[in-house]
């Protein structure tokens, strides 16, 4: 673990390092929770919403996009239940003063004795070897038993004082548990406070009487509310779906792990508008569908798994995440919700207008299921950043540090260098970048030896380096260097454009998912 937390320390100075993330503010100390992402952070961020956007909107005709804006009518909260519900139960640490989520206390309990069960299983499995019978053992040890009805037990409470809002409940379940502050070592915890995520501002001037706004705290909303304009101006029918991409906000109690969970981040979500009692078979279509999606880039089967719901939020009838395997271990990057009529019903209640959908072949109206997929783009870009990153040790005894980023999403796709900055080399590099920079994202560089400048891309995560030599001139011949192979094949110029297509277009990605 000590060693993958290494890792990842690694990576967020490496972010830093090659442009693709700042902190916010960094020459006034920093803004907690709060980045900016570099010249080459944006590209690859704006490739992953490429990616989702054109698999989301060009892939099933009847999935449009919108955009709508971050403030809206604050009855909007009020009706969606953000106002009274958006809230996450704080405690503090009166000695060290920390701040901590108390369930994420809890939680962090319910994975300890997972932990101690586990370890038991594994030691079991090791003195046992081949004859080890798993099921039987979980089933008959007294001392995996025991760990069993205690986190039972545990779990139970919790769930209870979650769902009925006990504060008090859940900070005597931190005492019961005797769980101490990491910080100070101590059990000096503060009660359970209510704090609500969303962060509020005033629209218009004081004078004549300014209102209450809230930055969004997800996307979702301006698309419920946008629903019957989209299904009539475009004249949608039943099954559809809008997608969206913008900026969420919440006032995250603990923000910690980079850019895993920010105060600002990015959202792409997609709202597919279902007839009644059909929800939960288009729930396991999208399901499929967007792990599907993320396989498709090649990180990596092994690192996702799905994570079901047991504890449905009031307005769901089924709900799994999408994990990714990140340096701290499996953590939520997607989730997928059947968020039945709960919304739209909510905002006819709260509006007073009638939203629903006209159904021609039902001849009926009726307000519509809804299945959510929400997709976090920052966990995304870290899911990618972390799986791709490695320092690799070469024949000779040196290192590199490549991203092995799947190349429709890499900033930079290739990377053409003169070999030597004279003898015409470097006008005819110019050349082919002029050519090339219409379709990729080109870069021309001639500083530094070619190993060092090679280095410079496999660092970034750039497929293919370009280089010009004598022989070019002669006969029309580059040296094309690949990224991950370190391979280098002699190819003739006019049949660059389509090597490098071949291997960088979004169009190949995408061909995979149809
Ligand atoms: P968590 O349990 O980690 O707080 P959540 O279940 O509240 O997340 P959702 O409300 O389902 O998250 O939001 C959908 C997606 O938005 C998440 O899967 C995640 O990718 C992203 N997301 C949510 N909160 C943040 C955040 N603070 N920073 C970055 N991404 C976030």
């Amino acid at each position: 673990m000590a060693q993958q937390e290494d890792v990842f320390k690694k990576i967020v100075s490496h972010a830093k390092e090659y442009g693709f993330v700042f902190q916010s503010s960094e020459i006034y100390d920093g803004l907690a929770a709060v980045y900016d992402y570099g010249q080459n952070g944006v590209e690859l961020k704006n490739n992953i919403k490429r990616y989702w956007w054109d698999a989301m909107t060009l892939l099933h005709e009847n999935i449009v996009g919108i955009d709508s804006a971050i403030f809206m009518h604050p009855t909007i909260w009020k009706a969606s239940g953000h106002v009274d519900a958006f809230n996450d139960p704080l405690i503090d640490n009166r000695d060290s003063k920390k701040r901590y989520r108390a369930d994420v206390l809890i939680e962090e309990e319910l994975a300890k004795i997972d932990d101690k069960i586990e370890k038991e299983v594994a030691k079991a499995r090791k003195r046992f070897g081949e004859s080890f019978d798993e099921a039987l053992f979980r089933q008959t040890n007294p001392r995996v038993a025991e760990q069993v009805e205690k986190r039972q037990k545990l779990h139970e409470r919790f769930a209870n004082a979650m769902n009925d809002n006990n504060l008090e409940e859940l900070r005597q379940i931190i005492i019961d548990c005797e769980i101490a502050c990491p910080v100070s070592g101590t059990r000096n915890w503060t009660e359970v406070r209510q704090f609500n995520l969303m962060f509020r501002t005033e629209m218009g001037s004081t004078a004549d009487g300014a209102m209450t706004v809230y930055l969004r705290p997800e996307t979702a909303q301006g698309i419920f509310v946008n629903y019957l304009n989209v299904q009539k101006t475009g004249r949608m029918r039943l099954p559809f779906g809008i997608a969206q991409i913008g900026k969420a906000f919440r006032n995250e109690i603990v923000a910690r792990q980079f850019i895993f969970r920010m105060r600002e981040f990015e959202q792409m979500e997609m709202q597919f508008f279902v007839r009644p009692g059909q929800e939960l078979q288009w729930f396991e279509f999208w399901k499929q569908w967007r792990l599907k999606w993320h396989k498709a880039l090649g990180l990596g089967d092994s690192k996702y798994r799905y994570h079901d719901h047991d504890k449905l939020a009031h307005y769901a009838n089924a709900a799994t995440d999408i994990e990714f395997e990140m340096p701290f271990g499996f953590k939520e990057v997607e989730g997928i919700h059947s968020r039945t009529n709960f919304d739209l019903s909510q905002h006819e209640k709260f509006s007073g207008k009638n939203i629903k959908y006209f159904d021609p072949e039902l001849n009926e109206s009726y307000t519509p299921y809804v299945i959510e997929t929400s997709i976090g783009v920052d966990r995304m870009f870290l899911s990618v950043l972390c799986s791709s990153y490695e320092e690799q040790k070469l024949e000779g005894g040196d290192t590199r540090v490549v991203l092995h980023l799947p190349a429709a999403l890499a900033p930079v796709k290739c990377a053409v260098m003169p070999l030597v900055k004279k003898d015409g080399l470097p006008e005819k590099a110019r050349e082919i970048v002029d050519d090339l920079k219409f379709d990729f994202a080109t870069r021309y560089d001639e500083k530094d030896s070619i190993g060092k400048r090679y280095r410079r891309q496999d660092a970034v995560g750039t497929p293919f380096c370009i280089t010009v030599d004598h022989q070019t001139l002669e006969d029309g011949t580059v040296t094309l260097r690949e990224r991950d192979s370190m391979e280098q094949t002699r190819v003739n110029v006019a049949d660059l454009h389509k090597l490098i297509h071949d291997r960088v277009s979004l169009t190949s990605l995408l061909r995979k998912l149809a």
